[in-house]
């Protein structure tokens, strides 16, 4: 198993090369691309969500604790005080940040079912739901979006199966090869067939992947193009990064 940091940097590294497939396609907008790329880098920390140690989970639920607080505090604001609004906030806080995730990892155990490539594919999936029905963005947008999470999530799968074979000896490997990159899991048969439920339920809400469809052709077309230097490498690099006024004189 590939540790945290290695997840970090994978996810980064892949999202990153990705994100700049998408900036050299030319449509989006700099903070549609970073957008893109954070989630490639949340993707890449998802797998490990349902270990009780888990850091991105632990952030994750305090993060929710917070903004849930917030929400109430917004929600109620005009109408209580603000003593009212902290015991109400302080509550919201108390219940996401122990009682849910207490109650979140009793429930997974860890490397089950979320640590598998149906498991990535429907958290893209119900990401580009979300963001399309429920943020309003275009489908071309919500499928980025969702793109950008599995990728992410399948660099985490591939990184834990990678380190399986070269960091531990043939005894691990063993036990642990193919655990990581698993399609579900028979000791969860009702597990496995819910959460293929559930992808074939949120492929259902996903807007038309058309628009996906026409934006990898034009990017073929940019990186066959693009993929290669033209006569030199970096040509007119020097004029394009000193100031106009020096090239000028
Ligand atoms: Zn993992």
């Amino acid at each position: 198993m590939a540790d945290f940091k290695t997840h970090l940097l994978g996810a980064a590294l892949v999202s990153g090369l990705a994100a700049t497939v998408v900036v050299m396609s030319g449509q989006y907008s700099q903070q549609a691309v970073i957008g893109y790329f954070t989630l490639g880098v949340i993707g890449g920390l998802l797998p490990d969500i349902d270990s009780p140690t888990s850091i991105p989970i632990r952030i994750a639920f305090a993060a929710l604790s917070v903004i849930a607080g917030f929400l109430v505090a917004f929600t109620f604001g005009k109408h209580y005080s603000l003593l009212e609004l902290i015991a109400l906030w302080t509550g919201c806080f108390l219940i996401i940040r122990y009682g849910l995730l207490n109650l979140f990892t009793w429930l997974t155990t860890h490397r089950g079912l979320i640590h598998s490539i149906p498991a990535g594919v429907g958290f893209g999936l119900a990401t580009t739901v979300l963001v399309f029905h429920a943020f309003g963005g275009s489908a071309m947008d919500a499928w980025l979006c969702g793109l950008f999470i599995t990728l992410g999530f399948i660099v985490h799968l591939l990184l834990d199966e990678w380190y399986s074979v070269n960091l531990y000896g043939k005894k691990l490997l063993k036990k642990s090869f193919g655990t990581a990159f698993c399609l579900g899991s028979l000791k969860q048969p009702l597990g496995t067939v819910a959460l293929y439920l559930t992808v074939i339920g949120l492929l259902l809400c996903c807007p038309s992947p058309r628009p996906v469809a026409l934006m990898a052709d034009r990017t073929q077309n940019v990186l066959a193009q693009r993929l290669w230097p033209g006569a030199a490498w970096f040509q007119g690099f020097l004029r394009r990064v000193t100031p106009a006024s020096l090239t000028n004189q």
